[in-house]
């Protein structure tokens, strides 16, 4: 099968978007932008072993390779219309593409996103997917607009992913709180309603993939200002404490990346309107002048974990 055969056969389904006026198969896709919009661009690469652990299915590879870009574009408050994809595998196997194809396209149909373009190559597994959104007019999430006084809040159960990660990498044996966190880390959700709903109401947001503390560490830089953090307001994981110790539970939830939750900071005026949400979200601290993270439990400052992951540091590699 050569690349031309291969693109035709898997990564070349009808959208139906209308905005996508060339997709698939030419030099280049030619897409509508409509007037008064900004167009949000994101990439995100994922590499196996890096990543994703040797083994992982086609299908969940497919799914997350998306999943973790979307989850830009939720951070954004954006729209997400289209995607390209660059994929780099060892071997051009039917029963791979075939599921990789089949994750990647679920969770495109799920939020309307039209696959336009790409390019394979022969190599070791390495996926990168770009993603193309909209948004009106200065309304894009930006990291940079927390001010003191706003309150700071996570979605969802961050941790729960690294948990799954670590139970993916060990002969651990699987229950139904295992199947919960590895299923959390193969199929994070991307939390496009809730970034849909934060515009003009958060102050500033991201999503998490390095790790609350440094996420947060990054998004207080970015809007000069410091954070405090309440650990006893962390949300809980009955799963995760089914699994792990104590110790480990709030290494996960504070340093573990991968879920792509979002994070956020509400001006206190806006806070009431949290509870209309369709995904719980917790506020587990407050922005603060200054810089940094400080963590508190019950109101004592303990320490806490200094960075999540990072590719170029000496440690992680
Ligand atoms: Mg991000």
């Amino acid at each position: 099968m050569n690349e031309f055969e291969l693109i035709k056969r898997y990564f070349s389904r009808a959208s139906g978007r209308a905005d996508v006026v060339v997709g698939v198969g030419d030099d280049a896709a030619v897409l509508d932008v409509p007037p008064g919009l900004q167009l949000v661009a994101a990439v995100d690469t994922i590499i196996e072993g890096i990543h994703f652990p040797a083994g992982t299915s086609a299908v969940d590879i497919g799914y997350r390779a998306l999943a973790v870009n979307l989850s830009d574009i939720a951070a954004m408050g954006a729209e997400p219309r289209w995607i390209t994809l660059s994929l780099t595998t060892p071997r051009a196997d039917a029963s791979w593409l075939e599921g990789f194809a089949a994750g990647l396209y679920e969770l495109a149909a799920r939020h309307d996103v039209a696959l336009v373009g790409g390019d394979t190559c022969k190599g070791p597994l390495v996926i990168s997917v770009q993603v193309l959104g909209t948004i009106e007019y200065g309304r894009a999430l930006l990291r940079a607009g927390a001010r003191p006084g706003d309150a700071i809040y996570v979605s969802g159960v961050p941790g729960e992913a690294a948990a799954g990660l670590a139970l993916l990498q060990s002969n651990a044996e699987r229950d139904s709180a295992s199947e919960h966190l590895v299923r959390r880390f193969l199929r994070p959700e991307p939390r496009l309603n809730l970034g849909r709903s934060l515009r003009g109401v958060a102050s500033a947001a991201m999503d998490i993939s390095d790790g609350l503390v440094t996420d947060l560490t990054k998004l207080c830089a970015a809007s000069h200002c410091g954070a405090r953090l309440d650990l006893e307001r962390l949300p809980l994981s009955t799963p995760m404490h089914a699994r792990f110790t104590e110790a480990q539970v709030r290494h996960f939830t504070l340093a573990g990346g991968d879920d792509y939750e979002l994070l956020f900071t509400v001006p206190r005026e806006h806070e009431p309107q949290l509870s209309a949400f369709d995904v719980p979200c917790t506020r587990v601290g407050e922005i603060v002048a200054g810089d940094g993270v400080g963590g508190f439990l019950h109101g004592e400052k303990i320490a806490l974990p200094s960075a999540g992951f990072d590719h170029f540091r000496e440690e992680d590699t």
